[in-house]
C-alpha cells in the first residue's frame, strides 16, 4: 500500500527488483502457499522490505515484485523501522464494522481509490521460521493487512472499488497510459 506522506530516502543497498504495476499479469494471479522456510525465503523477505522502503510504501506483497508466494511485508504507519514479515497470512475473523477510505497502491501509481474495509481483523500467519502466530489489528494497520492479503489473491484496489469509482479509476489509468505512450 502506498503511504500518503513521503519520507526521507532509505539507507542501505537498493534492490533492482522492478515493481510490477497495473496490467502486469503477476498482479492478477493467486499466489502459492510458502512451504519451505529456508535462507532463500529470508532473502526474499529482505528484498521485499528493501523494495517497500525504496518505493516509500507502507506494505508490499510478493506478487508486486513478480514472486507468486504468499508473503507480505509492512511497517507501522508511524514508524518505518517497525517492520513485519507475514508468511501465508490469512484473515481468520473480521469486524462487521467497516469503513470507506481512500487507499493508494504502489502497483497502481498515482491513484487513490475509495475502498471499504473491515475496521478490525484477526490474522493468522507464520514467521520466517514457519512458526504460526495470530495478530489482531485495527484501523490503518487492519487496512494495510487486508490490502496486502488481497494482492496474494490477485485483487487490486480497483477490484474492491464500487462500480462507479472503478470506472473512474480505469479511465484515469487508460488516459495516463495513452499520454505516456505505453
Ligand atoms: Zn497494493
Amino acid at each position: 500500500m502506498a503511504r500518503k506522506d513521503k519520507q526521507k530516502p532509505r539507507r542501505g543497498a537498493v534492490p533492482l527488483e522492478r515493481l510490477r504495476t497495473f496490467g502486469d499479469p503477476a498482479l492478477k494471479q493467486q499466489a502459492n502457499p510458502v512451504t519451505v522456510f529456508d535462507s532463500r525465503l529470508v532473502k526474499l523477505a529482505e528484498t521485499m522490505l528493501a523494495v517497500m522502503h525504496r518505493e516509500e510504501g507502507v506494505g508490499l506483497a510478493a506478487p508486486q515484485i513478480g514472486v507468486l508466494s504468499r508473503m507480505i511485508v509492512w511497517h507501522h504507519p508511524e514508524d518505518e523501522n517497525e517492520e513485519y514479515v507475514f508468511v501465508n497470512p490469512r484473515i481468520v475473523s473480521m469486524s462487521e464494522e467497516r469503513s470507506l477510505a481512500g487507499e493508494g497502491c504502489l502497483s497502481v501509481p498515482g491513484c487513490t481509490v475509495e475502498v471499504e474495509r473491515a475496521n478490525e481483523v484477526r490474522i493468522a500467519a507464520q514467521n520466517l521460521e514457519g512458526v504460526e502466530f495470530e495478530a489482531d489489528a485495527a484501523g490503518l494497520i487492519a487496512r494495510i493487512l487486508q490490502h496486502e492479503i488481497d494482492h496474494l489473491d490477485g485483487r487490486l484496489i480497483v477490484d474492491r472499488a464500487a462500480p462507479e469509482e472503478r470506472r473512474r479509476v480505469l479511465k484515469e489509468l487508460r488516459e495516463r497510459a495513452i499520454e505516456s505512450g505505453t
